[in-house]
């Protein structure tokens, strides 16, 4: 039997979303001229850009193509002069999530290099977490729909489901499992001594938790867990959240680690999947060439990595190691990379310097 041919949908979006998904395409198309896995890349319109054609900035044709695909590779989306007749921002991303129930938000933070951390003393490899967002609900769910009354209050809720909990805690242990450290364990990080809802959360993950005896348990409040990240790093593995808390924490971590320009993410769900960097559009900087294209080159190799597990692929997963491995050789050195990381290369000569370093 041939080798299989991975269908992949790939959502360029706006601003710096486009440079730097080139640089992931091409990282993906190197490695499979050198053994990797096949990819057929299909392009499909989305974002700002796409609204000002098309009256929509995620086109039903669009969310079908990604339903159908193997997998999802997004850039980014939305521009801030680019606005719903009402004003408000687009987040045609945040949508994609929902229409798909991509209810895992998997946000890894890995210390590619010690110059990139603010913090003293850390060696490459010595942080490697990973924040996994609730993705679909908690203060989200009132997306476009908190209320406001007579200009006097206004309120969005916070919304915790059992069966929305029990599969991201789920997901939570399994990833744990995966990534094999010595010592797997997963932090649940609420506000259970306070709210109700979180409450609730810390029971669910209690239940699930005890399906997993070999993984440690561990709590923590998220205004601590601020402060232990910081002062802490690498003492955690996966840590577990509700929606809200995990966007602030995930930004917190890639702070850690070397900035927006390095993160990657995932957004998982049981049907289908979308592989994009944390970063925005970052209209001050587009079009300059300059954006640093790793967080959008990791993204592709969780891609790979996502792949590689679901069809029982170890060449799909191997070559989401080896991007990492790449990217590890080419940022050791102090001074190489793009501004954002201390260097001066530009986007396409740091994503060559990868696609060089591919074994
Ligand atoms: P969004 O609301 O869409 O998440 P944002 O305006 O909060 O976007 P980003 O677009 O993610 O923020 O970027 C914030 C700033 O970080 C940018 O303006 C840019 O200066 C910097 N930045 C983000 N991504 C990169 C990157 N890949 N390379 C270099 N700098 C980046």
């Amino acid at each position: 039997m041939g080798k299989k041919t991975y269908q992949i949908a790939v959502l360029k979006g706006d601003g710096i979303g486009i440079e730097v998904t080139d640089e992931a395409l091409k990282v993906l198309r190197a490695l499979e001229q050198k053994g990797g896995p096949a990819c057929a890349f299909a392009e499909y319109p989305s974002g700002a850009g796409c609204y000002l054609e098309q009256g929509t900035p995620l086109p039903p044709a669009t969310v079908e193509a990604c339903r159908r695909a193997d997998a999802v590779l997004l850039g980014a989306m939305g521009l801030p002069q680019v606005r719903w007749p009402d004003g408000t921002e687009m987040r045609p991303q945040v949508d994609l999530r929902i229409q798909l129930d991509l209810y895992a938000g998997v946000r890894p933070a890995y210390l590619y290099a010690a110059h990139h951390t603010p913090l003293k003393g850390r060696q490459a490899g010595d942080i490697d977490l990973v924040i996994l967002r609730e993705n679909v609900e908690g203060l989200f769910a009132s997306l476009n729909a908190g209320i406001e009354l007579r200009g006097e209050v206004a309120v969005d809720s916070m919304v915790i489901t059992r069966s929305g909990t029990e599969r991201l805690v789920r997901y939570a242990f399994e990833l744990a499992r995966q990534r094999g450290k010595a010592r797997p364990k997963v932090t649940c990080v609420d506000k259970a001594n306070i709210f109700k809802s979180m409450a609730f959360f810390r029971r669910l993950y209690d239940e699930v938790a005890a399906g997993y005896p070999e993984v440690a348990r561990e709590y923590a409040y998220v205004d601590a867990m601020a402060l232990y990240l910081v002062r802490q790093p690498e003492a955690y593995d996966v840590l577990v959240m509700e929606n809200m808390f995990g966007d602030i924490l995930s930004d917190l971590a890639a702070g850690l680690v070397g900035g927006l320009g390095m993160a990657p993410s995932a957004d998982i769900g049981d049907e289908a999947a979308v592989f994009q960097p944390v970063h925005g559009t970052a209209p001050d900087i587009a079009g300059q060439g300059n954006a640093n294209p790793v967080g959008a080159m990791l993204s592709a190799g969780l891609m790979l990595r996502w792949l590689g597990l679901r069809h029982g692929d170890e060449n799909a997963r191997a070559g989401g190691e080896r991007i990492e491995a790449a990217v590890r050789q080419v940022l050791a050195p102090e001074g190489t990379g793009t501004p954002d990381i201390g260097g001066t290369m530009n986007t396409t000569e740091l994503g060559d310097a990868i696609v060089a370093h591919l074994a």
